[in-house]
């Protein structure tokens, strides 16, 4: 079925610290977001006051969490990591937020997984770094308000649509992270082989770039997966011919789709004749998530015009017919 190690979604393996861009000027692609971001680091430095709360979305693997982490070390601040689902309590987030230190950055992931009451714990505490905490329970309940330092919380989220509107305005910097070119993605696998000690030929880390989907993370694991191939199979250097070769084993097509990309397109095609089909049909058929077919795979579909979406539901576009094989069925009554 789906390779876990082709989906977007982090792995163990992905705890590359070497690989991970350290600065901004390191951090390749994402151009827009970067030229913004460095003049609100370089703002909030001078003014000497915690940078304004900054909400990364897009698809998994773009460099969210990398970008959190490049702006704490950017401001010379400490980096503290939690995800929404992990804070089960308010108390969980309450200790968090009295230990932070001035300026310091926080950065939730899937935030909008966050539960109800610690979302109402946040709130105060983003907009006036104020924490209101009830102690003791009945009649005997009181509430303590508790001073914080002022902090940058940095939110993450492959949803923007199931964030709540309160939690949502209270982010001054909202940031949405694209899909990356095939120039950027080249830039990126060849340093990576640079810093692994690989040898690659040009056109070995372009083929890599082009077949992983727009995105870094899943641009690393092929580079690893290829360099496997290249050792045991061929000399150690990653050449087109090589790269090609085992990423075609591992099921990643000329597109950089991979099983289950495959298997979400010839589904509309051989089961709706082309659609439109809903979502929740889709998501039964599949066996998938509604989830992970909104937030992995149909970005990546959209982007690369091979679906669209309509109100009546998804339907395959000219070029999926062509990546399929498959002709394209006349309209009814024509
Ligand atoms: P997200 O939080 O959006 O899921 P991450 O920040 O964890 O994504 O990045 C996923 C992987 O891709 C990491 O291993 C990271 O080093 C790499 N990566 C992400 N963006 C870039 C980039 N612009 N340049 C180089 N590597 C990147």
């Amino acid at each position: 079925d789906s390779d876990p190690t082709l989906r977007p979604d982090p792995l163990p393996e992905d705890r590359d610290r070497a690989l991970r861009p350290q600065t901004l000027d390191d951090f390749v692609g994402q151009a827009e977001a970067r030229a913004n971001l460095r003049v609100f680091l370089q703002s909030a430095r001078q003014r000497q006051e915690a940078m304004d709360h900054t909400l990364f979305h897009g698809p998994p693997g773009l460099g969210k969490t990398t970008l959190a982490q490049i702006m704490a070390r950017e401001l010379g601040v400490n980096f503290r990591m939690t995800s929404g689902p992990v804070l089960a309590k308010a108390g969980d987030l309450a200790a968090i937020l009295t230990n932070l230190e001035a300026r310091d950055v926080l950065f939730i992931d899937e935030i909008h997984r966050l539960n109800p009451a610690v979302e109402e714990v946040l709130y105060p505490a983003m907009e006036d770094f104020e924490l209101d905490l009830v102690i003791g329970e009945g009649p005997a309940a009181r509430t303590v308000r508790i001073e914080l330092q002022p902090f940058t919380l940095v939110g993450a989220t492959t949803r923007l649509g199931l964030l709540t509107t309160p939690l949502r305005d209270r982010f001054g910097i909202p940031t949405r992270l694209q899909f990356y070119t095939v120039e950027e993605l080249n830039h990126i696998v060849s340093r990576n082989a640079e810093k692994l000690g690989v040898r690659s030929d040009p056109d070995g880390a372009r083929e890599i770039a082009r077949r992983a989907r727009g995105t870094p993370r899943i641009a690393g694991r092929l580079l690893r997966r290829v360099v496997d191939f290249a050792i045991v199979e061929g000399d150690g250097v990653v050449t087109r011919e090589l790269a090609d070769n085992a990423l075609t084993r591992l099921g990643v097509d000329q597109l950089g789709l991979d099983g289950a990309d495959r298997r979400y397109l010839s589904l509309i095609a051989e089961n709706y004749a082309g659609g439109p089909v809903g979502i929740e049909t889709l998501s039964a058929a599949l066996s998938e998530s509604r989830d992970a077919l909104e937030e992995v795979i149909e970005p990546y579909l959209l982007q690369q015009g091979l679906i669209q979406r309509t109100p009546r539901g998804r339907m395959l576009a000219q070029k999926a017919w062509a990546h399929l094989g498959l002709p394209m069925p006349k309209p009814a009554g024509q």
